[in-house]
């Protein structure tokens, strides 16, 4: 894949960049890894500064930096100021939460004088040089939540952004190495998917994160265990979305369409399939039909967008192939199931729920990473659970009740990292944040985040 930034809301190449030679890829694992041994010896309070510093700094960037990510990527500007926000607050929240997250941890005090010490204590120290291979979706938000944590650890990072987001990449290195950090503390590297086996075959990186798709979550991993290399992976996500019978069927309507449009459908933990009680299912069904025919399908850095143009030709292409094949094999279109036609150029896709979806469409078991919602009708809670398992990921979940019964059900049974009641899943620092079956492991935020790339090192006292 080039490494160019290309309009996504009109097809034109607005940038292209070369990949960085190998010498200079070397001379930036030598700077990361001599980064890190004076890094590693900062204390809480330096390191928090730093990070304050960079979030003041994105903060007053903020027009820009999110003018630069929708015109690479195509989410509507809006979202893209909100992203910023999001990251400054999650800086902000590490900077004064790290000490706490990784204060020294006391085993009880039987169990250390069982082991025969006087005293024990768990101690919390980084890992080294982590590689954080990183996709276009939230081409801020991604990386930060991953830098924010591991630098306020003792980490350094080094990036591999996706290639459509060159700019936005190249902008993260400037904001920390404007607030203060010493270089090597966080590089981008400008290469292609090609280089990154050697990158993380190399002694001087520890560990690796990746964000993206299955097959790019495979080969890093595969990489990283042939090496013996912690790795976190957050891949892609088919979340459902139950309606039950008690629920706010007007809320849960209104919510669903914001829950699967947001940021143009392209978001790992977006509900995708809509799993909807029988006894509620009609009135459910029309209020989410028409909010999202609703929705204003347009250009991306007009104020009034709610859905911009998928962020590539291929992106676009992939999701027509799916919706094709429901169609084809007797879903129905209860809107959308097309370009809109007022879009002539860029790679828009309007806003779609299919019906009527069967297990043979390819629509019911992979992602669709655009628009484009499936429901069902279910009969029961049995059903509804089944249906939501039945699929190979396992990032999120939401349900729509306010039954005591469902909810301990749903709390006991549904195969996903998380399950969110009466509302739409989203991230927050202080919630960790990852999936189970083919939506990776390890998690990101929160105390359990930052402890991923840390070392709990065993300090034992005769
Ligand atoms: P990819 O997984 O291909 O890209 C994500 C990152 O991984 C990019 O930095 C990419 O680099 C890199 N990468 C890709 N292949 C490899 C590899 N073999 N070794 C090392 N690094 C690699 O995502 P796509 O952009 O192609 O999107 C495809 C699908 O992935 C989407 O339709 C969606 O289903 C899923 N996805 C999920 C995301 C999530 O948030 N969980 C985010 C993005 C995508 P480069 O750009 O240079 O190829």
């Amino acid at each position: 894949m080039p490494i160019a930034t290309v309009n996504p809301a009109t097809g034109e190449t607005l940038e292209t960049f070369e990949p960085i030679a190998p010498a200079e890829i070397e001379r930036r694992l030598a700077a990361a890894h001599a980064a890190y041994g004076h890094h590693r010896t900062t204390g809480f309070e330096e390191r928090s500064r730093l990070l304050h510093r960079a979030a003041d700094l994105l903060e007053e960037d903020t027009d820009s930096i999110a003018r630069t990510m929708t015109t690479e990527m195509g989410k509507p500007i809006t979202a893209a100021r909100a992203e910023a926000a999001k990251c400054v607050k999650a800086m902000r929240w590490y900077a004064d939460h790290a000490e706490g997250l990784l204060a020294d941890e006391h085993p009880a005090q039987a169990d250390v004088t069982d082991s025969g010490a006087s005293r024990a204590v768990v101690h919390y120290r980084p890992l080294g040089v982590v590689l954080a291979v990183m996709p276009w979706n939230f081409p801020l938000w991604q990386v930060v939540r991953f830098a924010a944590p591991a630098l306020m650890a003792g980490n350094v990072g080094l990036l591999k952004h996706a290639s459509n987001v060159p700019r936005t990449a190249l902008y993260l290195e400037d904001l920390f190495r404007r607030a203060g950090y010493p270089e090597g503390c966080f590089q981008t590297l400008l290469v292609g998917s090609d280089a990154i086996e050697d990158i993380l075959r190399d002694d001087r990186v520890a560990a690796a994160t990746l964000t993206g798709s299955e097959p790019a979550g495979r080969a890093v991993a595969s990489v990283a265990g042939d090496e013996i290399k912690k790795t976190v992976l957050e891949l892609g996500g088919s979340d459902p979305y139950l309606v039950l019978p008690s629920a706010d069927v007007e809320r849960a309507a209104r919510t669903a369409v914001t829950a699967r449009v947001q940021n143009n459908g392209q978001s790992c933990i977006a509900a995708k399939r809509f799993i909807v009680h029988a006894d509620v299912y009609d009135t459910f069904r029309d209020r989410f039909v028409a909010g999202m025919r609703e929705l204003t399908v347009g250009d991306p850095l007009d104020e009034e967008t709610d859905v911009g143009p998928l962020s590539s030709e291929r992106g676009r292409a992939d999701l027509e192939e799916l919706v094709d094949d429901a169609l084809g094999h007797g879903a129905t279109a209860l809107c959308g199931g097309q370009r809109p036609k007022e879009q002539e150029r860029g790679w828009f896709y309007a806003p779609t729920v299919l019906a009527d979806i069967t297990p043979r469409m390819r629509i019911h078991r992979e992602e669709t990473f655009g628009p484009v919602a499936t429901l069902y009708r279910v009969a029961d809670l049995d059903e509804a659970v089944a249906l939501a398992n039945d699929t190979p990921f396992g990032l999120s979940s939401n349900v729509w009740t306010r039954d005591d019964a469902d909810i301990a059900r749903c709390v006991r049974d549904l195969q996903a990292g998380g399950v969110f009641f009466n509302g739409m899943t989203a991230s927050h620092p202080g919630l960790p944040f990852g999936g189970v079956k083919r939506s990776g492991y390890g998690r990101e935020l929160s105390g359990h985040g930052i402890r991923e790339f840390c070392n709990a090192t065993t300090v034992w006292h005769g």
